[in-house]
Protein backbone atom coordinates (compact mmCIF):
# COMPACT_ATOMS: atom_id res chain seq x y z
CA UNK A 1 0.00 0.00 0.00
CA UNK A 2 2.41 2.35 0.85
CA UNK A 3 4.60 1.64 -1.83
CA UNK A 4 2.05 2.23 -4.41
CA UNK A 5 0.87 5.44 -2.68
CA UNK A 6 4.65 6.92 -2.53
CA UNK A 7 4.97 5.53 -6.40
CA UNK A 8 2.21 8.59 -6.92
CA UNK A 9 4.17 10.95 -9.53
CA UNK A 10 4.22 13.51 -11.51
CA UNK A 11 5.02 13.44 -15.46
CA UNK A 12 7.67 15.38 -16.22
CA UNK A 13 8.05 17.12 -19.86
CA UNK A 14 10.41 14.26 -20.96
CA UNK A 15 7.50 11.88 -20.37
CA UNK A 16 9.81 10.36 -17.73
CA UNK A 17 7.62 10.12 -14.03
CA UNK A 18 9.09 12.01 -10.89
CA UNK A 19 7.62 10.79 -7.61
CA UNK A 20 5.67 13.55 -6.09
CA UNK A 21 6.67 12.79 -2.33
CA UNK A 22 10.96 13.03 -1.68
CA UNK A 23 13.18 13.27 0.80
CA UNK A 24 14.90 16.60 1.15
CA UNK A 25 18.24 15.60 2.30
CA UNK A 26 19.92 19.31 3.09
CA UNK A 27 21.25 20.41 6.80
CA UNK A 28 23.54 22.66 8.48
CA UNK A 29 27.33 20.90 8.86
CA UNK A 30 26.34 20.26 12.36
CA UNK A 31 24.50 16.76 11.42
CA UNK A 32 26.36 13.83 11.86
CA UNK A 33 27.54 11.57 9.13
CA UNK A 34 26.66 8.66 9.80
CA UNK A 35 22.95 9.55 10.64
CA UNK A 36 22.38 10.69 6.79
CA UNK A 37 22.80 6.77 5.78
CA UNK A 38 20.87 5.60 7.99
CA UNK A 39 18.19 8.43 7.40
CA UNK A 40 17.95 7.78 3.60
CA UNK A 41 18.15 4.03 4.20
CA UNK A 42 14.78 4.01 6.65
CA UNK A 43 13.21 6.80 3.91
CA UNK A 44 13.58 4.01 1.42
CA UNK A 45 12.44 1.46 3.65
CA UNK A 46 9.42 3.86 4.20
CA UNK A 47 8.56 3.79 0.47
CA UNK A 48 10.33 7.05 -0.47
CA UNK A 49 11.52 6.73 -4.24
CA UNK A 50 12.72 10.34 -4.62
CA UNK A 51 15.73 11.23 -2.93
CA UNK A 52 16.85 15.42 -3.10
CA UNK A 53 20.35 16.02 -2.93
CA UNK A 54 22.88 18.12 -4.05
CA UNK A 55 26.55 18.62 -4.42
CA UNK A 56 26.84 21.89 -1.83
CA UNK A 57 24.92 19.68 0.95
CA UNK A 58 28.46 17.21 1.29
CA UNK A 59 26.42 14.10 1.92
CA UNK A 60 26.74 12.84 -1.02
CA UNK A 61 28.96 9.97 -0.32
CA UNK A 62 26.64 9.13 2.31
CA UNK A 63 23.69 8.77 0.48
CA UNK A 64 25.56 6.92 -2.10
CA UNK A 65 25.96 4.06 0.31
CA UNK A 66 22.43 4.31 1.02
CA UNK A 67 21.57 3.46 -1.96
CA UNK A 68 24.14 0.93 -2.78
CA UNK A 69 23.56 -0.74 0.78
CA UNK A 70 19.43 -1.22 -0.30
CA UNK A 71 19.96 -2.23 -4.00
CA UNK A 72 22.59 -4.95 -2.62
CA UNK A 73 20.12 -5.97 -0.08
CA UNK A 74 17.39 -5.99 -3.24
CA UNK A 75 14.94 -3.83 -1.54
CA UNK A 76 15.48 -1.51 -4.46
CA UNK A 77 16.92 -1.70 -7.70
CA UNK A 78 18.54 1.26 -9.32
CA UNK A 79 15.71 2.25 -11.31
CA UNK A 80 12.67 2.39 -8.25
CA UNK A 81 14.23 5.61 -7.13
CA UNK A 82 14.28 8.68 -8.88
CA UNK A 83 17.75 10.76 -7.54
CA UNK A 84 18.14 14.59 -8.23
CA UNK A 85 21.60 16.68 -8.04
CA UNK A 86 22.34 20.24 -8.55
CA UNK A 87 25.44 21.86 -10.14
CA UNK A 88 26.48 23.92 -7.56
CA UNK A 89 27.20 27.97 -8.49
CA UNK A 90 31.32 27.70 -8.09
CA UNK A 91 31.04 25.42 -11.13
CA UNK A 92 28.82 27.16 -13.87
CA UNK A 93 32.13 27.62 -16.10
CA UNK A 94 31.94 24.99 -19.21
CA UNK A 95 34.54 23.01 -17.84
CA UNK A 96 33.47 23.02 -14.22
CA UNK A 97 29.83 21.52 -14.88
CA UNK A 98 31.55 18.23 -16.10
CA UNK A 99 33.86 18.01 -12.87
CA UNK A 100 30.57 18.92 -10.52
CA UNK A 101 28.51 16.43 -12.25
CA UNK A 102 31.12 13.87 -12.37
CA UNK A 103 31.93 14.21 -8.57
CA UNK A 104 28.32 13.92 -7.48
CA UNK A 105 28.22 10.49 -9.79
CA UNK A 106 31.05 9.02 -8.18
CA UNK A 107 30.07 9.79 -4.96
CA UNK A 108 26.25 8.51 -5.26
CA UNK A 109 27.73 5.73 -6.82
CA UNK A 110 25.63 5.95 -9.47
CA UNK A 111 26.26 6.39 -13.79
CA UNK A 112 23.47 8.76 -14.36
CA UNK A 113 21.01 11.15 -11.95
CA UNK A 114 17.45 11.18 -12.62
CA UNK A 115 17.71 15.04 -12.78
CA UNK A 116 19.83 17.44 -12.45
CA UNK A 117 19.65 20.94 -11.59
CA UNK A 118 21.48 24.26 -12.09
CA UNK A 119 20.93 25.33 -8.13
CA UNK A 120 20.96 29.01 -8.37
CA UNK A 121 20.86 31.21 -11.32
CA UNK A 122 24.17 33.30 -10.19
CA UNK A 123 27.61 32.03 -10.04
CA UNK A 124 30.59 32.18 -8.13
CA UNK A 125 34.12 32.26 -8.77
CA UNK A 126 35.93 28.94 -8.18
CA UNK A 127 38.81 29.12 -5.63
CA UNK A 128 39.43 26.07 -4.69
CA UNK A 129 36.80 23.73 -2.77
CA UNK A 130 35.37 26.81 -1.25
CA UNK A 131 31.42 26.84 -1.75
CA UNK A 132 30.84 30.77 -0.61
CA UNK A 133 34.16 32.32 -1.86
CA UNK A 134 34.90 35.50 -0.38
CA UNK A 135 37.14 38.44 -0.37
CA UNK A 136 36.94 41.08 2.50
CA UNK A 137 33.44 40.15 3.14
CA UNK A 138 31.82 40.14 -0.12
CA UNK A 139 30.80 37.09 -1.40
CA UNK A 140 33.29 36.57 -5.15
CA UNK A 141 30.26 36.27 -7.99
CA UNK A 142 30.72 35.36 -11.81
CA UNK A 143 29.46 36.57 -14.55
CA UNK A 144 28.77 33.42 -16.56
CA UNK A 145 24.99 34.03 -18.01
CA UNK A 146 22.57 31.00 -17.11
CA UNK A 147 21.95 30.62 -20.57
CA UNK A 148 25.60 29.17 -21.45
CA UNK A 149 25.42 27.08 -18.15
CA UNK A 150 21.91 26.08 -19.66
CA UNK A 151 23.74 25.44 -22.92
CA UNK A 152 25.96 23.28 -20.94
CA UNK A 153 23.34 20.86 -18.84
CA UNK A 154 22.08 20.35 -22.57
CA UNK A 155 25.08 18.56 -23.35
CA UNK A 156 25.32 16.56 -20.24
CA UNK A 157 21.83 15.21 -20.77
CA UNK A 158 22.75 14.54 -24.48
CA UNK A 159 25.67 12.18 -22.63
CA UNK A 160 23.13 10.16 -20.86
CA UNK A 161 24.54 11.22 -17.70
CA UNK A 162 21.22 12.79 -17.20
CA UNK A 163 18.02 11.60 -17.51
CA UNK A 164 16.39 15.26 -17.27
CA UNK A 165 17.77 18.75 -16.48
CA UNK A 166 15.99 21.52 -14.79
CA UNK A 167 16.54 24.69 -12.39
CA UNK A 168 15.87 25.85 -8.88
CA UNK A 169 15.41 29.22 -7.46
CA UNK A 170 14.87 30.96 -11.32
CA UNK A 171 12.32 33.48 -12.09
CA UNK A 172 9.57 33.82 -14.98
CA UNK A 173 11.84 36.66 -16.83
CA UNK A 174 14.67 33.95 -16.52
CA UNK A 175 12.76 31.23 -17.44
CA UNK A 176 11.71 33.44 -20.34
CA UNK A 177 14.52 33.76 -21.54
CA UNK A 178 15.79 30.00 -20.90
CA UNK A 179 12.65 29.27 -23.26
CA UNK A 180 13.65 31.92 -25.77
CA UNK A 181 17.60 31.24 -26.06
CA UNK A 182 17.57 27.60 -25.56
CA UNK A 183 16.66 24.19 -27.15
CA UNK A 184 15.62 21.92 -24.24
CA UNK A 185 12.79 23.00 -21.74
CA UNK A 186 13.60 22.80 -18.07
CA UNK A 187 11.75 19.51 -16.96
CA UNK A 188 11.45 21.01 -13.54
CA UNK A 189 11.74 24.93 -11.05
CA UNK A 190 12.54 23.83 -7.36
CA UNK A 191 11.48 26.67 -5.99
CA UNK A 192 10.74 27.72 -2.12
CA UNK A 193 6.84 26.85 -1.59
CA UNK A 194 4.76 26.60 1.24
CA UNK A 195 2.11 29.33 2.70
CA UNK A 196 3.92 31.73 3.55
CA UNK A 197 5.34 31.95 0.27
CA UNK A 198 3.11 30.97 -2.67
CA UNK A 199 4.49 31.99 -5.32
CA UNK A 200 1.09 31.90 -7.52
CA UNK A 201 2.93 33.97 -10.47
CA UNK A 202 6.08 31.75 -10.82
CA UNK A 203 3.41 28.94 -10.20
CA UNK A 204 1.24 29.92 -13.24
CA UNK A 205 3.90 30.53 -15.18
CA UNK A 206 5.69 26.50 -14.87
CA UNK A 207 2.17 24.88 -15.44
CA UNK A 208 1.37 26.72 -18.78
CA UNK A 209 5.18 26.11 -19.92
CA UNK A 210 4.84 22.35 -18.80
CA UNK A 211 7.86 22.88 -16.49
CA UNK A 212 7.02 20.78 -12.85
CA UNK A 213 7.19 22.59 -9.82
CA UNK A 214 8.95 20.99 -6.69
CA UNK A 215 8.17 22.48 -3.43
CA UNK A 216 11.62 22.88 -1.09
CA UNK A 217 11.66 23.63 2.75
CA UNK A 218 7.74 23.12 2.95
CA UNK A 219 7.99 23.20 6.87
CA UNK A 220 10.03 26.85 6.39
CA UNK A 221 13.10 25.32 7.12
CA UNK A 222 13.27 25.38 10.97
CA UNK A 223 16.65 24.11 11.38
CA UNK A 224 18.25 26.60 8.79
CA UNK A 225 21.63 27.48 10.35
CA UNK A 226 21.52 30.81 12.65
CA UNK A 227 23.08 32.81 9.96
CA UNK A 228 20.32 32.60 7.82
CA UNK A 229 17.46 33.45 10.49
CA UNK A 230 16.56 36.74 10.55
CA UNK A 231 14.91 37.68 13.91
CA UNK A 232 13.24 40.38 12.78
CA UNK A 233 11.20 39.00 9.76
CA UNK A 234 10.61 35.47 10.90
CA UNK A 235 6.95 34.86 11.59
CA UNK A 236 5.30 32.48 13.85
CA UNK A 237 6.70 29.37 12.61
CA UNK A 238 4.71 27.78 10.07
CA UNK A 239 4.65 24.21 11.72
CA UNK A 240 3.12 26.11 14.96
CA UNK A 241 0.54 28.38 12.58
CA UNK A 242 -2.69 28.67 13.93
CA UNK A 243 -4.43 28.66 10.02
CA UNK A 244 -2.41 25.12 9.91
CA UNK A 245 -3.05 24.01 12.81
CA UNK A 246 -6.67 24.78 12.45
CA UNK A 247 -6.75 22.85 9.02
CA UNK A 248 -5.15 19.55 10.62
CA UNK A 249 -7.01 19.61 13.50
CA UNK A 250 -10.63 19.57 11.03
CA UNK A 251 -9.21 16.25 9.25
CA UNK A 252 -7.15 14.84 12.21
CA UNK A 253 -3.57 15.05 10.76
CA UNK A 254 -0.72 16.84 12.28
CA UNK A 255 0.39 20.30 11.35
CA UNK A 256 3.28 18.83 8.69
CA UNK A 257 0.78 15.83 6.96
CA UNK A 258 -1.20 19.64 6.08
CA UNK A 259 1.63 21.37 4.65
CA UNK A 260 2.85 18.52 2.55
CA UNK A 261 -0.66 17.45 1.33
CA UNK A 262 -0.97 21.41 0.35
CA UNK A 263 1.60 20.73 -2.65
CA UNK A 264 0.78 16.92 -3.38
CA UNK A 265 -2.90 18.19 -4.15
CA UNK A 266 -1.95 21.03 -6.59
CA UNK A 267 0.36 19.01 -8.32
CA UNK A 268 3.30 20.16 -7.02
CA UNK A 269 6.56 17.65 -5.40
CA UNK A 270 7.63 18.28 -2.68
CA UNK A 271 10.56 17.28 -0.17
CA UNK A 272 10.57 17.22 3.36
CA UNK A 273 14.00 16.68 5.15
CA UNK A 274 13.45 14.58 8.11
CA UNK A 275 15.94 11.69 9.90
CA UNK A 276 13.83 10.80 12.76
CA UNK A 277 11.91 7.84 11.64
CA UNK A 278 8.54 8.88 13.29
CA UNK A 279 8.69 11.74 10.63
CA UNK A 280 9.67 10.18 7.77
CA UNK A 281 6.70 7.81 8.45
CA UNK A 282 3.88 10.52 9.24
CA UNK A 283 5.12 12.42 6.28
CA UNK A 284 4.28 9.86 4.15
CA UNK A 285 0.56 9.65 4.92
CA UNK A 286 -0.76 12.39 2.95
CA UNK A 287 -2.50 10.72 -0.36
CA UNK A 288 -5.73 9.02 2.18
CA UNK A 289 -7.35 12.92 2.80
CA UNK A 290 -8.36 16.16 0.66
CA UNK A 291 -8.16 19.43 1.84
CA UNK A 292 -11.22 21.32 0.92
CA UNK A 293 -11.47 24.39 -1.18
CA UNK A 294 -11.53 26.57 2.02
CA UNK A 295 -9.17 24.90 3.42
CA UNK A 296 -6.95 25.80 0.58
CA UNK A 297 -8.50 29.51 0.65
CA UNK A 298 -6.92 29.81 4.25
CA UNK A 299 -4.00 28.25 3.83
CA UNK A 300 -3.12 30.42 0.49
CA UNK A 301 -4.31 33.53 2.85
CA UNK A 302 -1.27 32.70 4.84
CA UNK A 303 1.10 34.51 2.29
CA UNK A 304 3.32 36.94 3.46
CA UNK A 305 6.10 36.84 0.39
CA UNK A 306 8.38 35.56 3.51
CA UNK A 307 11.23 33.38 2.63
CA UNK A 308 13.66 31.09 4.66
CA UNK A 309 16.36 31.35 1.99
CA UNK A 310 17.05 34.48 0.64
CA UNK A 311 21.28 34.30 -0.48
CA UNK A 312 20.66 37.92 0.30
CA UNK A 313 24.62 38.41 0.22
CA UNK A 314 24.06 37.75 -3.58
CA UNK A 315 21.34 40.75 -4.20
CA UNK A 316 23.61 42.88 -6.16
CA UNK A 317 23.71 40.28 -8.98
CA UNK A 318 22.06 41.16 -12.04
CA UNK A 319 21.27 37.28 -11.87
CA UNK A 320 19.54 37.62 -8.22
CA UNK A 321 16.29 36.48 -8.85
CA UNK A 322 14.09 37.25 -5.85
CA UNK A 323 13.48 40.85 -6.22
P1 LIG B 1 11.96 21.61 5.68
O1 LIG B 1 11.01 22.74 5.47
O2 LIG B 1 11.76 20.34 4.95
O3 LIG B 1 12.00 21.33 7.24
C1 LIG B 1 12.82 20.35 7.79
C2 LIG B 1 12.60 20.39 9.30
O4 LIG B 1 11.27 19.95 9.62
C3 LIG B 1 13.54 19.52 10.08
O5 LIG B 1 13.88 20.25 11.25
C4 LIG B 1 12.71 18.30 10.46
O6 LIG B 1 13.16 17.79 11.70
C5 LIG B 1 11.34 18.92 10.61
N1 LIG B 1 10.28 17.95 10.33
C6 LIG B 1 10.23 17.04 9.33
N2 LIG B 1 9.09 16.35 9.39
C7 LIG B 1 8.41 16.81 10.45
C8 LIG B 1 7.17 16.47 11.04
N3 LIG B 1 6.39 15.52 10.51
N4 LIG B 1 6.77 17.17 12.14
C9 LIG B 1 7.55 18.13 12.68
N5 LIG B 1 8.75 18.50 12.16
C10 LIG B 1 9.17 17.84 11.06
O7 LIG B 1 13.44 22.18 5.47
P2 LIG B 1 14.58 22.11 4.36
O8 LIG B 1 15.08 23.50 4.22
O9 LIG B 1 15.51 21.03 4.70
O10 LIG B 1 13.85 21.79 2.96
C11 LIG B 1 13.63 20.49 2.49
C12 LIG B 1 14.60 20.10 1.37
O11 LIG B 1 14.51 20.98 0.26
C13 LIG B 1 16.09 20.20 1.77
O12 LIG B 1 16.47 19.19 2.65
C14 LIG B 1 16.72 20.17 0.40
O13 LIG B 1 16.76 18.84 -0.09
C15 LIG B 1 15.76 21.04 -0.41
N6 LIG B 1 16.20 22.46 -0.47
C16 LIG B 1 16.54 22.97 -1.71
C17 LIG B 1 16.98 24.27 -1.84
C18 LIG B 1 17.35 24.81 -3.19
O14 LIG B 1 17.93 25.91 -3.26
N7 LIG B 1 17.04 24.11 -4.26
C19 LIG B 1 17.08 25.17 -0.67
C20 LIG B 1 16.66 24.56 0.57
C21 LIG B 1 16.22 23.27 0.64
P3 LIG B 1 13.58 16.24 11.88
O15 LIG B 1 14.72 15.95 10.94
O16 LIG B 1 13.96 16.20 13.32
O17 LIG B 1 12.37 15.42 11.55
Amino acid sequence: MEESQLSRSIELNSGTQMPVLGLGTWKSSHWPRPSIQSAVQAAIAAGYRHIDTAYSYGNEEEIGKALRSMTQQGIIRRQDVFVVSKLWLTHHGPADIHVCLNKSLRDLQLDYLDLYLIHFPVGLKKTGDDLFPQRDGEMLTSDVDYVDVWRGMEALQASGKVRNIGVSNFNILQLERLLTLCTVTPAVNQVELHPYLTQTALVEFCKSKNIALTAYSPFGSPERPPQLVRADSDPVKLLEDPVVADVARKHQRSPAQVLLRYHVQQGVAVIPKSDKSHHLLENTKVFDFSLSEEDLRELRGLERGWRAHTLQQLRSHPFYPFE
